[in-house]
């Protein structure tokens, strides 16, 4: 093989073992799992954000972002159940550039997986601990999925992952609500049959094992737009896009029929500041038409502490190095204008 085989790294467990949970934090995500299944099974009505920056580049921003946010999440408790995004491996577009904390736990420095490991661990760790709540991260890769899949209160498959069968068959197995993204490409109906695929149990190779999974009856669908030929954004937050969505789900017989709206991404063209009219779009057409209302269970919104991006390396600090990300106060106004809205 044209690779080199470094050094062997610690497996989950041991990891685990180095970095154990106490009582109380497993405790703390078991909950939040619990609040999070509610919702989704329509037993619960508060309104999900899954919110934060689009990379978690730096373990003090996002820290003193988390606590911002937990502070505001208590406020609007009583209407929205807020899912902090800690998103700790990035895909690229063309493969170059910053990969995530896992890969470089310092964005100036080389890639580091052993101290990637321990850093994503640790920083998950921190959120459940020192705020109680259980972050969303992307499984961009499904065999690390079991290095954080004790402190996870939601998982995201990305637009350029779901298609592919290993992280179909990764999600079917896991305990927590699973966002299936539609592709970059747009098409509806590769996110469904993730969904679909997501729901029913498996037989399949996992880390060197053969293992069963139960089926996912939580996978559902997040709407993030998507790229025509020539490059342009195409958004499917809209009202009819929705409606389609609703109607496709009729078609199938799927567990929780559901959808979170991704207000960023190709759904903004990644203008960060679109995200707060786009929101309120959505949130429009839930007023509109309870179909609606019961089928979307939420938003993904990009925020961090100063609005925009930059390139790593840029020394703002609590500016994304990834996409543009809307900043605090302007992530504030929109908590409350959403909960004052519901
Ligand atoms: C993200 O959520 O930051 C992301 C990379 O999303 P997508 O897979 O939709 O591009
Ligand atoms: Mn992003």
């Amino acid at each position: 093989m044209n690779m080199i085989f470094e050094r062997k790294l610690a497996i989950p467990m041991e990891v685990k073992e180095m970095f154990p949970l106490t009582g109380t934090m497993s405790q703390v995500v078991e909950q939040r799992i619990a609040d999070l299944k509610a919702i989704f099974e329509g037993r619960n009505d508060r309104f999900i954000l899954v919110i934060g920056p689009c990379s978690a580049d730096n373990e003090d921003s996002v820290m003193d972002y988390m606590h911002r946010l937990n502070d505001l999440a208590e406020k609007v408790q009583d209407k929205i159940f807020v899912v902090p995004r800690i998103y700790t491996n990035k895909p690229r577009t063309t493969g170059d550039g910053y990969k995530g904390m896992l890969h470089q736990p310092d964005p100036e420095a080389k890639p580091d997986m052993f101290k990637g490991i321990i850093a994503i661990r640790k920083l998950h760790m921190r959120l459940v601990q020192e705020t109680g709540m259980a972050a969303a991260d992307e499984m961009l890769y499904p065999e690390n999925h079991k290095y954080l899949d004790d402190l996870l209160g939601y998982v995201a498959v990305g637009a350029r992952s779901v298609e592919d069968q290993q992280h179909r068959l990764t999600a079917s197995g896991i305990e927590v609500p699973v966002g299936m993204k539609n592709p970059t490409s747009g098409d509806f109906q590769v996110m469904m049959n993730a969904i679909q695929a997501a729901q029913h149990p498996h037989t399949f190779i996992y880390r060197g094992w053969e293992a069963h999974s139960q089926g996912n009856p939580y996978a559902h669908a997040i709407l993030r737009g998507s790229t025509n030929k020539h490059g342009q954004s195409l958004p499917n937050y809209h009202y009819e896009d929705l409606m389609l969505l609703h109607d496709f789900y009729a078609e199938r017989e799927l567990a929780n029929p559901a959808v979170i709206v991704d207000v960023n991404h190709a759904n903004s063209g990644k203008k960060h500041i679109e995200q707060i009219r786009i929101a309120k779009e959505v949130l429009h057409s839930c007023r509109y038409n309870d179909s609606l209302k019961k089928l979307v269970k939420g938003l993904m919104i990009e925020s961090y502490l100063v609005d925009g991006n930059q390139k790593p390396g840029g020394g703002t600090y609590g500016q994304s190095i990834t996409d543009p990300c809307l900043g605090w106060e302007k992530t504030e106004k929109l908590v409350l204008d959403i909960a004052e809205s519901l």
